[in-house]
């Protein structure tokens, strides 16, 4: 069946043709890092993650690209306000966002590249605007002249003249048309600068996301997407400079956003302060369950951050698990007498249909929310099944299959589940810590019977030790 997608340039689901066969080229705008990413955040991580998971599972070779918004005005404010240079804040902030993805189980993208390592990219096409004569310089900054794009307001579906009578835009002379925005920004003492031929200064936000996509994917890639927020004027004004570079080319194919994460039905945000960040959210969730969560409503709907849609996503998610486990349990029996050819002839069918609806939900704009309903009918099928008959089938064996797969698609890993207790975890680390230095002491002493007797007691709960050059490790079979 063909996939079908939302395009935000065209207001409808349209069929999904890449620009080359077999491969997808999808950019993503990511975080600007400041602070840690936020739940909000998290959504248009995980939201684009299972896309590009589903384009994977489909055949399509993916590039995927998202970049880091490393210098702007806010990362210079807290900068400035924290004593740290903006690059160290900004850089710290970028390792601290790969181990939330991790948690969430995001994949790295192809590439993720960094603003401050594409200015040359940038100057050469603010300087192609300039000689095009859509750009023009004041005093060291270098505008965009929305009037001289014949298209601004095509994504947004505004014209130039509502934006401007609906807009408190700041009258700004230096600027030909309010709405002209920054390519180029004249650096002030003590911010991180490059030299340009229009002076010492650093690149407006939006110029980034041109120069980086363009360099990774090439003109007319196939998938760019971001939160809502950023239609507006972000993206607008993304095609607009692209276009224009690229001398009416078009930019990009399908233009995809997710709709807001909220809490008390308003957009979660870093600046208005009502958000909770990933980080705060793990502590009482795991990143799977909060991924569970994410996913439980189509992308395009809001969905407002509550407790108790994150402990049902927990029991959702737990269902499923339990599933897999009482068929791994079940699998590792022999059967003691033949299996009934209907019982299995059934799961059979069930996990064939599981793998239709799983699909048909998926190819029409990414419907998570109804693919997980194919997930639970198919583990459903499957409890009832074990109940009557608790022994290995191939139908069986089947059916696990599918139901592993197909979680595994939107990104979850039944047969390893996640411990939900993050406090009880960090009381077994603790305690694991004084066992192992008691084990210590005792081969320092060369008291070899206490050591192994502390190893062996482990393992006969489940915990195995390695001793390495670097100290003893511990891990749970499982
Ligand atoms: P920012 O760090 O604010 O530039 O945002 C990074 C990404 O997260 C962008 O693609 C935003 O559109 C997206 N985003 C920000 N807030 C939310 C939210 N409350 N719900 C969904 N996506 C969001
Ligand atoms: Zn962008």
């Amino acid at each position: 069946m063909s996939l079908k997608l939302f395009n935000t340039m065209n207001h409808q689901k349209e069929e999904f043709k890449p620009r080359d066969s077999g491969k997808v080229a999808m950019y993503t705008c990511g975080p600007t890092v400041y602070n840690y990413v936020h739940v909000g955040n998290g959504r248009m991580l995980v939201v684009f993650d299972m896309i590009r998971r589903y384009l994977m599972y489909k055949g399509y070779d993916v590039t995927f690209v998202q970049n880091f918004t490393d210098v702007d005005d806010k990362i210079i404010k807290r900068g400035l306000e924290e004593g740290v240079d903006p690059l160290v804040l900004s850089q710290k902030y970028i390792e601290e966002y790969f181990k939330d993805a991790r948690a969430l189980h995001v994949l790295p993208a192809t590439v993720h590249p960094k603003a401050t390592e594409h200015i040359p990219e940038m100057l050469e096409i603010i300087q192609g605007l300039i000689t095009k004569g859509l750009a023009y310089e004041v005093d060291g900054d270098v505008y965009f002249a929305v009037d001289k794009f014949p298209h601004y307001g095509k994504l947004s579906g505004r014209s130039l003249e509502d934006m401007q009578a609906g807009a408190r835009v700041d009258v700004d002379d230096r600027k030909n048309n309010p709405m002209d925005f920054a390519l180029w920004k004249k650096a002030k003492p003590g911010e991180p600068s490059w030299k340009s031929p229009w002076g010492e200064g650093r690149p407006g936000w939006h110029i980034e996301c041109t120069a980086m996509s363009l360099k990774y994917l090439g003109a007319g890639f196939d998938i760019h997407g971001g939160g809502g927020d950023l239609v507006f004027p972000h993206h607008e004004n993304e095609i607009a400079q692209s276009e224009g570079y690229l001398d009416g080319k078009p930019f990009v194919r399908y233009w995809m956003h997710n709709a807001f994460l909220t809490f008390n039905q308003q957009k979660m945000s870093k600046s208005l302060g009502n958000f909770f960040t990933v980080r705060e959210v793990l502590e009482h969730f795991s990143g799977e369950v909060v991924r569970f969560y994410l996913l439980s409503t189509h992308y395009r709907s809001p969905l407002d951050f509550d407790d108790e849609n994150l402990r049902m996503a927990q029991k959702g998610l737990e269902r499923l698990q339990t599933s897999l486990r009482l068929a791994n349990e079940a699998l590792a029996k022999n059967s003691p007498v033949a299996v009934k050819v209907e019982l299995n002839e059934e799961l059979l069918k069930a996990a064939e249909k599981a793998r239709q609806d799983f699909e048909a939900a998926m190819d029409d704009d990414f419907n998570s929310a109804l693919a997980y309903a194919s997930l639970f009918e198919l583990g459903k099928t499957m409890n009832a099944h074990l109940q009557a008959y608790p022994f290995a089938s191939t139908g069986l064996a089947k059916a696990r299959e599918v139901l592993l797969e197909l979680a595994g698609v939107l990104g979850f890993d039944l047969e390893h589940p996640e411990s939900q207790d993050v406090e009880q975890d960090e009381k077994l680390a603790e305690i694991m810590e004084i066992l192992l230095s008691v084990r210590l002491k005792a081969r320092q002493k060369k008291d070899w019977e206490m050591a192994d007797f502390i190893r062996d007691q482990l393992k006969d709960v489940g915990i195995v030790l390695e001793d390495t050059p670097q100290g003893a490790r511990w891990t749970i079979k499982g």
